[in-house]
């Protein structure tokens, strides 16, 4: 073992990697076995599910019904969903959302006392439960960070970056962290959780926390884990579109066109009922697709809240009124101008019911995961039932799995690392022109020609970005921050060459996939595809 690597951790704790929803949970749910919860957020609060602004999807109100549920998350899916996960996900959402009500969620209720339901694309009833308006996620992690402060089995390691699996006998053996105060360390535990979210990060324009560029993805795929889905990225519709040279784009929640607002062309025309039956409320692959055909011809599109307003409904978006205003734009007099953005990721690392990776050790919930109910096409709001549905059931997988003794003693860490020389300046333009390469190449529309560019691109990306064949540490790189930096975009790259090779192999278009070249969906591709880095490997 490389030098750099100070100190090992030998560690029953199960190591959960990840403080969004999906980790929290799971750790939550694990207590009292002892857990350690890494992240690379300075603090507890960080990942998309801070962020997360509609709210979360249960068939709890009147007229509704765990199958009706199931009927709008298969549509939306566009024939690629996994019936039987959908249809536990669905009878699970009431049970599961009584779990965050117990917690101490603050979901906004009706003056009856009943949780407060929004209707949102693609959900034929009101169904979506949020807290704060459409700052749903700001009072769920506030709610999950407060419980884990007050859970002692709960060992958190923030500021704290996961590098590699440590792989022995094909069985997890624990991880590699890096902090810029510690450096390297070994932890040692045969079962590890990756809920690091999701990969956003790799486009240009996305909605997605600039760190969510996919570590765990390349961190399984590096290791050997089945992959599938990859192809099917989901480009949410409404991101307020200011100049931001490569930030976050706020988003401007799907709920508001439930509460009325309109799409407009320059022209003040309503485009979206020339489009599909159920206008601003069709499928987001639908609408995110109607807006790009006339932004990339230069045409501005917009989103009008003057209905919302004129309804009285605004006070249910704090949060959009606030980005609006912020970016200096007057929602009651103006339509704001909005872009198609990276959004959600429906593939990932392939899991089973229980959450369970093709590596024995190595479980995965959350946006990093792909369980078979988003298909190609994720309804809205499924994201975060689903990331807490599985987290709880992976918690409870772990719990009644024997722990593996085999594991803790003999893997060496996975190499290689980042280059001695490495300089920030060559690193930040190699991850601009990845994002660059996304957006234009692996985005909304895809063709062939385009996608072969991005691969042979990306490839030399890879190579330019360098490794070394041990991990470095140097005072100038912990300095400069460059081993996170240059980690991340090793990840970036392998991520986006995954998704670029899953996007080349899929000739045809269905639901977030959608190819110039293969304009129609083709019956023979009615199934989801793995994917591994070995594959990958011998296409090039
Ligand atoms: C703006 C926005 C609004 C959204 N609104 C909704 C909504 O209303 N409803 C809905 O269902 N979905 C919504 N989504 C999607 C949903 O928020 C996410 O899918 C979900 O929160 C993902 O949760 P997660 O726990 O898997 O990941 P995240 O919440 O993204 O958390 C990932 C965690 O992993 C950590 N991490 C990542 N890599 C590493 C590493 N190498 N080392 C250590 N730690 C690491 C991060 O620090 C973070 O703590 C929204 C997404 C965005 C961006």
């Amino acid at each position: 073992m490389s030098k750099v690597i100070r100190r090992a951790k030998i560690n029953d704790d199960v190591i959960v990697v990840g403080s969004g929803l999906a980790g929290l949970a799971c750790a939550l749910a694990l207590a009292p076995k002892p857990v350690t919860v890494i992240t690379k957020t300075p603090t507890l609060a960080g990942g998309s599910s801070l962020w997360a602004q509609g709210g979360i999807a249960a068939a709890i109100g009147p007229g509704d019904s765990p199958e009706q549920h199931a009927l709008d998350t298969l549509l939306a899916g566009a024939g690629l969903c996994e019936p039987q996960p959908v249809r536990e996900l669905t009878r699970d959402s009431a049970t599961n959302l009584q779990w965050l009500l117990e917690l101490g969620t603050p979901f906004d209720r009706v003056a009856d006392g009943t949780v407060a339901l929004a209707k949102e694309a693609a959900h034929r009833l009101p169904r979506v439960a949020h807290a704060g308006g459409d700052s749903t996620g700001l009072y769920l992690m506030r709610t999950l960070i407060d419980r884990v402060a007050g859970t002692p089995s709960i060992t958190v390691m923030a500021d704290t970056f996961a590098g590699d699996l440590l792989v022995h006998r094909e069985q997890i053996d624990g991880l590699t962290a890096y902090s810029a105060k510690s450096g390297w360390t070994t932890l040692r535990s045969p079962n590890v959780v990756l809920a690091t979210g999701g990969i956003g990060a790799c486009w240009m324009h996305t909605t997605n926390p600039l760190d969510a560029c996919g570590d765990g993805l390349a961190v399984a795929a590096r290791a050997g884990a089945v992959l599938a889905d990859l192809e099917f990225m989901q480009f949410h519709p409404t991101a307020l579109a200011i100049e931001n040279e490569g930030a976050s784009m706020p988003l401007l929640t799907e709920a508001l066109r439930g509460a009325g607002a309109l799409l407009l062309d320059e022209s003040g025309s309503r485009f979206m009922l020339y489009e599909h039956a159920a206008a601003e409320l069709a499928p987001r692959d639908v609408v995110a697709r109607a807006i790009h055909q006339r932004t990339i011809v230069g045409q501005q599109v917009y989103l009008d809240l003057r209905p919302v307003f004129a309804a009285g409904l605004d006070g249910s978006f704090p949060q959009a009124v606030a980005v609006a205003e912020k970016a200096g734009f007057d929602p009651r007099r103006e339509p704001l101008p909005v872009v198609a953005a990276a959004h959600y990721h429906m593939g990932g690392i392939r899991t089973d019911s229980k959450g369970r990776t093709s590596l024995p050790g190595l479980w995965a919930c959350g946006e990093v995961a792909t369980t078979g109910v988003h298909g190609a096409n994720r309804l809205a709001s499924n994201s975060l039932l689903e990331a807490l549905t599985y987290a709880r059931r992976v918690a409870d997988d772990i719990r009644h799995s024997p722990m593996l003794t085999e594991a803790g003693l003999a893997s060496t860490p996975m190499l290689p690392a980042v280059p001695r020389d490495a300089d920030q300046r060559d690193i930040e333009t190699v991850v601009l022109e990845t994002r660059a390469l996304m957006s234009k190449h692996v985005g909304i529309q895809r063709s062939g020609e385009g996608l072969q560019t991005a691969a042979s691109r990306l490839l030399e990306l890879e190579r330019k970005l360098g490794s070394s064949s041990r991990p470095n540490d140097s005072e100038r790189l912990r300095k400069q921050g460059l081993v996170r930096l240059w980690g991340e975009a090793r990840n970036r790259l392998l991520v986006a060459r995954l998704v670029t090779h899953a996007a080349l192999r899929r000739e045809e278009s269905r639901g977030a996939h959608c190819r110039s070249d293969f304009p129609a969906v083709r019956p023979e591709w009615q199934h989801r595809k793995a994917l591994t880095v070995a594959e990958l490997a011998e296409a090039h």
